[in-house]
């Protein structure tokens, strides 16, 4: 099959792009004065108003910046889509240094950017956002999710997104090797933060052969030593004897120059984005024999958690119950995928598309 890369920003103009992901809107947000330079992403709003973090990044160009924005919300539209949510998708990044950046001033004044879209965009928190600033941002808006729970919040999403990546794990094992047991499978995790720390809890449970790996010497040694699980160098995992590889850091591990290397069946874990080019990747897994569980379905346990806690009453038990669906969903996908002929991504993203479209006639928007 012809494979077409999508074009850069660069080439198809702020506007070829949006027509090309089939954006709503975008906001650039400038203010002189705290030195906030933020542009808010949303993608589409059908089925509800865009839920999606904010990430503070220091991006070295700003076509850079409006390519993640873009990116990002597209994938928050399909990631609540499938997930059964009645939210649409979007995503807010802030461009610079949040080490230095990030004053009150300059939280409350995103909050008024944020404020002034009336809810369309809803924001949580997302990379070098904490939910501390959440609540500098909660000073100017109502429209923010992910605050503390001492707050009346959802607290840390990282365990229900660990526990939806589990249950996607067992899915595409199901699929694989007829029963869903992750007993005396070798699975490499890579990146044990938040939610990698988490998924390796539940991995260690079900008598999983564990290797790690993490570019934090410190992280990878505690808990190799808490679970007794086995590491693994960071660039060797693509080419570890394993069953079932994890990504639960970065976005883009699957390209031209790791997929040749993996010796697995299954790929499933919690990073954004993980195919570096949807299409072409995802079929490139196909032909080396390997199922890719879809990133946007099995990590929307965070999301989960943060629209609840936007709807009210928030109920963590809920949360997971909710969170469960995931497992179903994804064998769903996988006979898709099958019988269409098409790689696992496309068949969630048909899903999605399929949700929005169907519901989209029926709601009554708000
Ligand atoms: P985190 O920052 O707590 O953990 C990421 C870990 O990956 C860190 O320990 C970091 O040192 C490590 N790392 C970075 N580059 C690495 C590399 N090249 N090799 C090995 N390790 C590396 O983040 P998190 O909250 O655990 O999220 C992990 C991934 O899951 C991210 O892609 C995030 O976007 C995605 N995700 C997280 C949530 C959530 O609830 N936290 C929800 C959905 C998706």
């Amino acid at each position: 099959m012809e494979i077409k890369e999508l074009e850069k920003v660069e080439e198809a103009g702020i506007f070829g792009k949006l027509a090309q992901l089939g954006h709503e809107q975008v906001v650039f947000c400038h203010d002189e004065a705290t030195g906030l330079k933020a542009i808010i992403g949303i993608h589409n709003t059908v089925l509800g108003p865009a839920l999606g973090g904010t990430r503070m990044w220091n991006y070295a160009t700003e076509h850079e910046a409006v390519t993640d924005v873009l990116r990002l919300s597209r994938g928050m539209t399909f990631k609540a889509a499938i997930s059964g949510l009645n939210l649409g998708g979007g995503k807010a990044v802030i461009i610079g240094d949040a080490k230095t950046m990030k004053t009150e001033a300059f939280l409350r004044r995103f909050g008024k950017f944020v404020n002034s879209l009336n809810g369309k965009y809803i924001t949580a928190e997302d990379v070098n956002m904490k939910t501390a600033d959440m609540e500098y941002i909660a000073m100017e808006t109502k429209h923010v999710t992910g605050l503390p729970e001492s707050t009346g919040g959802g607290g840390d999403p990282s365990p229900v997104t660990a526990y939806g990546a589990y249950l996607g794990m067992k899915a595409a094992v199901k699929k694989v090797y007829g029963n869903d047991s992750l007993t005396g499978k070798k699975v490499a995790v890579q990146g044990v933060g938040q939610v990698g720390t988490h998924l390796v809890e539940h991995l260690v449970k079900e008598n999983a052969v564990v290797y790690i790996t993490d570019i934090s010497d410190e992280k990878v040694k505690s808990l190799a030593q808490k679970f007794g699980v086995k590491t693994v160098e960071m660039e060797k995992i693509y080419d570890l004897d394993m069953d079932i590889y994890a990504p639960c850091a970065l976005g883009a591990t699957l390209n031209d120059n790791t997929i040749p290397r993996l010796k697995c069946s299954v790929v499933a874990g919690a990073a954004n984005n993980q195919l570096k080019d949807e299409v072409k990747h995802g079929y490139m897994l196909i032909d080396r024999g390997i199922t890719y569980a879809p990133d946007f379905l099995i990590n929307a346990g965070g999301l989960i958690n943060v629209y609840n806690e936007f709807l009210g009453n928030y109920n963590r038990a809920r949360v997971f119950e909710q969170t469960e669906r995931i497992y179903t969903t994804c064998m769903n996908i996988f006979a898709l995928a099958e019988s269409e002929k098409i790689n696992t991504q496309e068949a969630a993203i048909k899903l999605a598309e399929k949700r929005i479209e169907e519901v989209g006639r029926v709601r009554i928007p708000r």
